[in-house]
């Protein structure tokens, strides 16, 4: 399934095109991966609306890719034909930039993004270096895995960037399908750490309740207790500024998401010093993800474990399931799969 130009889903309901390429040809160091399986992610409506447009077009998208290797390039080594292997977001990064030389590959200047800069899993077949995937644990039906791949590795650099130790209070602020991951992940690594959940539906503060948050309240509620760490997965700004005030001295704010609307943006102007800056708090904003927080995720979200719930479609409807996605109808992750 190709795109082949960018469009509103309002004006066009069929952006992606099914089309038959030839089999792709693994280069030097890269694997040749039969797709069994391709998440659907709210990256794809944002690359196909134009928010965050491919660099060039055709191109096929999808990066939540479960499959099974079936070539190798030269030098290529690391699989065995027939292991099964996932991708993720992260395609490649330069490797020798100062960036990539501290862990930081996600933001190294030449990262590419599976299905935006390279060809991804909407397809048959795909290639990617063989550095840049992952073996996937047995625990999980390719279509469970194929949505660990996104939102759960994002959600895992995410907490991973609070630098919470065990027995620090956490926010989460918005309650999304990150951040339930998210309360998941931080119930098994941090027993003793108490999770704080700030939502704007009485539905979803009963949610967060019931996973195991101690407190749920609503976006400008005050906790009974201060926090070491908050986590924002909200589109917007209110919550920065009423998150800032409940971080105790040195505490730091986390923000996941990719863009902030800029419909509620006055809030900043409430932005008042001595309580929500002073005394050390940290705000620092979450981009892309590394091949560490892939891996590790995985292992973990086999262990606790974390099975997505999934809503399988077949490649050709593809277009179906984006178009569902855009109007949010049906919760639970949407996989494509190939058979
Ligand atoms: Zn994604
Ligand atoms: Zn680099």
């Amino acid at each position: 399934m190709v795109l082949t130009g960018i469009s509103s889903f309002r004006d066009n309901k069929t952006p992606l095109e099914m089309i038959d390429l030839p089999e792709p040809v693994p280069k030097e160091g890269e694997v040749l991966v039969q797709v069994s399986a391709c998440g659907v992610c709210h990256t794809e409506l944002d690359e196909i609306e134009g928010r965050t447009p491919p660099p060039a077009l055709p191109i096929i998208p999808g990066h939540q890719v479960v499959g099974r290797v079936a070539g190798a390039g030269k030098k290529a080594k690391r699989f065995h034909t027939g292991e099964r292997v996932g991708i993720g977001w992260i395609f490649s990064a330069c490797g020798h930039c100062a960036a990539c030389l501290a862990g930081d590959e996600n933001v190294c200047e030449e990262f590419k993004a599976t299905g935006r800069d390279a060809n991804g899993g909407y397809a048959g077949f795909m290639t990617v270096p063989e550095n840049f995937a992952y073996p996937i644990p047995d625990i999980f039906s390719d279509a469970e895995a194929a949505p660990l791949l996104c939102a759960g590795a994002i959600g895992y650099r995410s907490l991973r960037l609070t630098n919470l130790k065990d027995g620090q209070n956490l926010g989460l602020t918005g309650f999304g399908a990150s951040a339930h991951l998210v309360l998941k992940m931080v119930l098994h690594k941090y027993p003793s750490s108490r999770v704080y959940v700030f939502a704007r539906s009485q539905k979803e503060q009963a949610f967060a309740r019931e996973l195991g948050a101690v407190w749920a309240g609503n976006t400008e509620d005050e906790p009974p207790e201060k926090l070491h760490s908050i986590i924002d997965t909200t589109p917007a700004w209110k919550p920065i500024i009423e998150a800032l005030k409940n971080l105790v001295s040195g505490g730091r704010l986390v923000i996941n998401a990719i863009r902030k609307e800029d419909t509620d943006k006055d809030n900043l102007l409430r932005v008042n010093y001595p309580n929500h800056l002073w005394l050390e708090k940290e705000i620092k904003s979450v981009a892309n993800v590394t091949r560490r927080d892939i891996s590790e995720f995985l292992r973990l979200a086999a262990e606790i474990p974390i099975k997505p719930e999934v809503q399988e479609f077949s490649l050709e409807e593809a277009n179906r399931a984006l178009v569902e996605l855009k109007e949010a109808k049906i919760r639970g992750a949407k996989v494509l799969r190939m058979d």
